[in-house]
């Protein structure tokens, strides 16, 4: 059924992201394999893939609500047993926890488990590839494959190779993820952040820099932003969006001035319950008009 000649594709990590990636990947006509780390792991994912089920059918995905949903689950298998999982498959996307340990010890079993035909995506946001090739056994088969939460309305998908990835496993990588309904995006070296975030990292920083520096109240900046560039949604709308947890990290772990700025985000925000759009509240408050 497919162009880039994969078929069986195992998804491993059952949690925020993949779970989106499995269900993706089964709706859009492939047999997947999930697995997590225990049965009660694999109890929760297939939670999620019964919420996502209902999900695309409430956004209204094309062909969710007559059939395709239930069959994307028809077509989802789920298992806590690693070697099973893994045993014939032609593509593994990684998406365990971002934690260097677990993702190199993931690699190093993988390694030995899968078939020498087998391709790792990673699906990893901050961690680098080039940290994780040592593990694989097949730096050849070895590539980043990103993509953004909410995979079914923002369906980006970064493919992103190393300087080892085989160039025909990148082009598989980037007509598979077409096949799953997603729009790829070729990177052509290892870039952290990858393109996305290269981006919108500096960019939301600079909108937080001039509200913290007294220039501008953040309503403002969205509004140059919007009416100068076009865009639909300023800085401080998106970060409503993304939720105000993931720039206070960010700016946590910076330098001395990112530091003034988290802790100027938790008085005035995170330590009122001003999270973003999941709390309610943010830079601005929600239900809101446009
Ligand atoms: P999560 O914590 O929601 O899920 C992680 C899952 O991995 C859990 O189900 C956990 O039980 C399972 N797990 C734990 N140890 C494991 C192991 N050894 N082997 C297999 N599974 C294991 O995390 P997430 O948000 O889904 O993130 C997963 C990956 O996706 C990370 O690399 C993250 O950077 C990336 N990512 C996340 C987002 C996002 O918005 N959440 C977006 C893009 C990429």
């Amino acid at each position: 059924m497919s162009g880039s000649g994969i078929h069986k594709v195992t998804v491993l990590g059952t949690g925020v992201l993949g779970s989106q990636i499995a269900f993706q990947t089964a709706f859009s006509g492939f047999e997947v394999t999930a697995y997590d780390i225990s049965d009660e792991a694999v109890a929760q994912g297939r939670e999620r893939f019964a919420g996502l089920a209902k999900t695309y059918q409430h956004d209204g995905v094309p062909g969710a609500a007559d059939g395709k949903a239930d069959e994307a689950l028809a077509r989802l298998a789920a298992t806590a047993d690693l070697a099973a999982a893994v045993a014939d498959a032609d593509l593994i996307i990684e998406a365990v926890p971002e934690v260097l340990t677990i993702k190199q010890e993931t690699y190093e079993k993988l390694g030995k488990l899968a078939p020498e035909k087998t391709i790792f995506a990673s699906n990893s946001s901050t961690l680098a590839l080039s940290d994780l090739v040592g593990y694989t056994g097949r730096p050849g088969k070895f590539i980043g494959l990103h993509f953004a939460n909410q995979i079914w309305k923002f369906n980006t998908a970064e493919v992103m190779s190393t300087t080892e990835t085989d160039p025909a496993v990148f082009d598989t990588l980037l007509a598979f993820a077409a096949e799953i309904g997603c729009v790829p995006i070729p990177i052509h070296k290892e870039k952290p952040g990858w393109l996305l975030n290269s981006l919108l990292v500096p960019f939301l920083s600079a909108a937080q820099d001039l509200a913290f520096g007294g220039y501008a109240e953040p309503a403002d900046i969205d509004k140059v932003w919007r009416i100068g560039t076009g865009a639909p949604k300023g800085p401080f709308e998106i970060l409503d969006i993304v939720g105000l947890m993931t720039p206070y990290n960010i700016s946590l772990h910076g330098d001395a001035h990112q530091q003034e700025i988290a802790a100027w985000l938790k008085e005035n925000y995170i330590d009122k319950g001003k999270l973003g759009i999941a709390s309610g509240e943010g830079f601005y408050t929600y239900p809101r008009e446009s």
